[in-house]
């Protein structure tokens, strides 16, 4: 559909990806007149390139940056006891299957330091009403037949797992459709300025040309481009690029039905409904540099072959199996950490009317986060959940903008 020249809206999404189009599903539910605007297709940044790994465990990244960084980790446990429920009823909300498979998952340790890691962070999940346990190599063997009997044990989730991250995100867009949101593809944010009213103006490139959106309440839902685009205000989120790889293996029965994830090394694995394996877990690729050196964000990233091999060696070692598998496909994707590796989600500050949501897990906690934003914007206060993820946190970067 071709738009007018100048188009006015309760709210312009900028961000085609989960948070987006989840975001537009739950506004235009609430009778908001939306408008996304995805420059490429939907789905095509992160969302669409992730390992689909829905995990509530204290992560691995936490864990080994230190006390502080575990205990900022530790907070985010209430929101993934809500993401577990939000998980448990999305494919009832959007009326469609999403290969949603939540039968458990299992964090392992290979050694006696790591167990001791494991229970540490057990202790401190249950602390906060997550219930983890730990299980011995005997428990574990039991459990996963098809992992290595010398593991030396691992922490269990009853609730965790995966979902099929090429399809959720047309179901938040079609349903956004459905409700009255206009979901514009090829249409990039060019320009963004905010008026003395405090409205702001946005300028929008598309194959059609160029169309002004006018609105009092702007979401900059774009992943690792947010700083890009909060730079259009002159505005700073601190949130930095971090290029991942992923690889599949060829289809094999049934031996995995749980999410793996290792507490002492980058590793996550499980099969999906067709029986192939997602082996991943954070393994670094490398961003792509113009011809200046300096990082391109706007093409895909460049598969590192050590981490690829290193990946793949953790993933044989904890699933012998592994090795008799073949690898079908290796890929690279680009998601974004902020400065304190939380999310960054809620209104900017220095900027009335401005949102931000990205960083961090957000296949596992975006349908969630998506909720709970919508109810910021529509009710104008944070709930209590969303609080600790503010931008107000990183206020300080924003002392000398100059808005009107
Ligand atoms: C390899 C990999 C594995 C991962 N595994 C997991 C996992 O197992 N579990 C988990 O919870 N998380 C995982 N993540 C993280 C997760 O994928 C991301 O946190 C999440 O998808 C971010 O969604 P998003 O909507 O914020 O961003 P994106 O999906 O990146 O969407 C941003 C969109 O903004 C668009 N855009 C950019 N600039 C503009 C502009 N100027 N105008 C209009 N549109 C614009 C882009 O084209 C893009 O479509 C992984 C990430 C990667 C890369």
């Amino acid at each position: 559909m071709r738009m007018p020249t100048t188009t006015h809206c309760d709210i312009l999404i900028v961000g085609g990806g989960l948070v987006g189009c989840a975001t537009a599903w739950h506004l235009s539910r609430l009778g908001f007149k939306v408008l996304l605007a995805e420059r490429g297709h939907l789905n095509s940044g992160a969302s669409g390139q992730n390992a689909g790994s829905l995990h509530f465990q204290i992560e691995r990244r936490f864990l080994e940056q230190g006390e502080k960084a575990a205990a900022d980790g530790a907070r985010i446990v209430s929101l993934n006891r809500l993401a577990i429920e939000e998980w448990k009823g999305i494919e009832e909300m959007l009326g469609r299957p999403l290969d949603v498979a939540m039968h458990g998952g299992l964090m392992v340790a290979e050694t006696e330091a790591e167990m001791d890691l494991l229970a540490f962070k057990v202790a401190r999940e249950n602390e906060l009403g997550l219930p983890t346990r730990v299980l011995n190599g005997t428990q574990l063997h039991h459990k996963a037949p098809a992992l290595s009997p010398n593991l030396a044990g691992a922490a269990w989730l009853e609730d965790e797992g995966h979902a099929n991250p090429r399809i959720l995100v047309d179901a938040f867009a079609d349903g956004a459709r459905g409700q009255g949101a206009v979901v514009q593809t090829g249409t990039a944010l060019a320009g963004l300025s905010m008026q003395r009213d405090r409205t702001y103006r946005a300028t929008l490139q598309g194959l059609d040309g160029e169309v002004t959106a006018n609105t009092p309440r702007v979401l900059l839902a774009a992943g690792h481009w947010v700083p890009r685009l909060a730079g259009l205000l002159g505005l700073n989120v601190p949130l930095y690029p971090a290029p991942l790889m992923m690889s599949v293996t060829d289809r094999t029965e049934p031996v995995l039905p749980y999410l793996i994830q290792h507490v002492g090394r980058r590793l996550s694995m499980k099969q999906t409904e067709d029986g192939n394996l997602l082996i991943g877990g954070g393994w670094p690729s490398r961003l792509a540099k113009r011809a200046d050196g300096t990082p391109d964000l706007d093409r895909p990233a460049i598969v590192e072959l050590a981490n690829l091999r290193a990946n793949l060696e953790v993933a044989a070692r904890v699933m012998p199996g592994l090795a008799e598998r073949s690898l079908l496909r290796t890929w690279t994707g680009t998601t974004c950490i902020s400065a304190d590796q939380l999310p960054i989600v809620g209104e900017v500050a220095a900027a009335p009317g401005l949102f931000v949501a990205a960083g961090g897990s957000l296949f596992t906690l975006g349908p969630v986060l998506a909720r709970l934003l919508a109810r910021t914007i529509a009710e104008g206060a944070t709930p209590e959940e969303l609080t600790m993820f503010t931008p107000r946190r990183f206020a300080h970067l924003d002392a000398f903008a100059v808005l009107p």
